[in-house]
């Protein structure tokens, strides 16, 4: 499989003044090939959506490397990189209601990127927006309406909607589930897979559910506090997490059934996240670690891999990959 996106060690910090400064995405390095759908999970703060923004160009980037089909992106966007770079890679954001301008009717809404990127006619665009509205499962006449006459459902469809009627190659779906009811979630990842199987997409799915994210995607990646800490296969990673961080984040996941629920309930993670803007020295999960060493507390695990290559899997561990003193 060809990579369609390569992350080379990008950094985003956010300066505070006062010499401090927030260590957003701190050299994260991650190449997602053609057609493929990864994962990204991690609590809260973890940075998911920060290296989302920053791969469209939402955020300039501190330091590192964006590379698209082989090209070099900005570090900052100007104008005219949006204009060329965006009909290419698109977002669909976690509220759909904030997301949707409520004073512009649906079409309005879905045909926006038509307009500005493609030379059609009014005909034509009205058609293009009846199809995507079918092809997201509302009906033509709904284009007339406002967002507020709509379910949250059916406000992330007009959201997948207007972010695919560019035909782009590269989704970044930054937790499109999250504001939705449980029962309506299962049918939006549905419609994604969908759409990612007939049009070829490539996606990097950012959500906090990893039940939903190992359905959805080929591979998952586990983000704490600014860094990626495992890569692997969607199914290894969730059903045999290696990282402790992992494993504690996959343990505390929500369960369906009461009982399991209940037994659940006892392994959550321990302890707050550390601030990103006192980042601790050595590995960053230690301070909540069952199994830290002293080593952990002044070395930095490196992301590297482990396994026999049958199944590539990477961890940043010192458990796996002893420290050198
Ligand atoms: Fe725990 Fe040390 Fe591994 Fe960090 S490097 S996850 S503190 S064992």
């Amino acid at each position: 499989m060809n990579n369609l996106v390569e992350i080379d060690q990008l950094v985003k910090y956010f300066d505070l003044g006062r010499q401090q400064r927030v260590h957003a995405v701190d050299h994260v390095s991650l190449n997602i090939g053609e057609r493929e759908i990864v994962g990204l999970v991690g609590e809260s703060g973890s940075g998911k959506s920060t290296l989302g923004k920053t791969l469209l160009g939402l955020h300039d980037k501190t330091a590192g490397q964006v590379t698209f089909r082989g090209e070099v992106m900005p570090k900052a966007y100007s104008a005219k990189d949006f204009a060329r770079y965006s009909p290419h890679m698109q977002m669909i954001f976690q509220d759909p209601y904030s997301s949707l301008n409520p004073r512009m009717t649906v079409g309005e809404i879905i045909a926006e990127g038509l307009r500005l990127h493609h030379k059609l006619s009014n005909t034509e665009t009205q058609d293009e927006v009846a199809r995507w509205l079918e092809q997201v499962g509302l009906h033509p006449d709904h284009r007339s309406r406002y967002p507020h006459e709509f379910s949250g459902g059916q406000r992330q469809r007009i959201g997948i909607a207007r972010a695919l009627i560019l035909q782009p190659e590269f989704v970044v779906c930054d937790e499109p589930i999250s504001a939705l009811d449980v029962s309506v979630q299962a049918q939006v990842i549905n419609l994604l897979g969908d759409l990612k199987a007939s049009m070829g997409l490539t996606l990097l799915f950012i959500a906090h559910d990893l039940s939903m994210v190992r359905y959805i995607s080929d591979r998952m990646a586990v983000m704490y506090l600014g860094g990626l800490v495992e890569i692997g296969t969607a199914d290894d990673v969730f059903f045999e997490p290696k990282h402790p961080y992992t494993q504690t984040l996959i343990a505390s996941n929500p369960e369906a059934d009461p009982q399991s629920e209940r037994e659940r309930a006892s392994t959550n993670i321990q302890g707050e996240i550390p601030s990103p803007v006192n980042v601790p020295a050595g590995c960053r999960f230690a301070n909540r670690c069952p199994q830290a060493q002293s080593e952990c507390h002044h070395i930095t695990p490196k992301l590297l891999p482990i396994g026999d290559g049958n199944n590539p899997r990477s961890v940043a561990c010192h458990l796996f990959h002893p420290a050198e003193a």
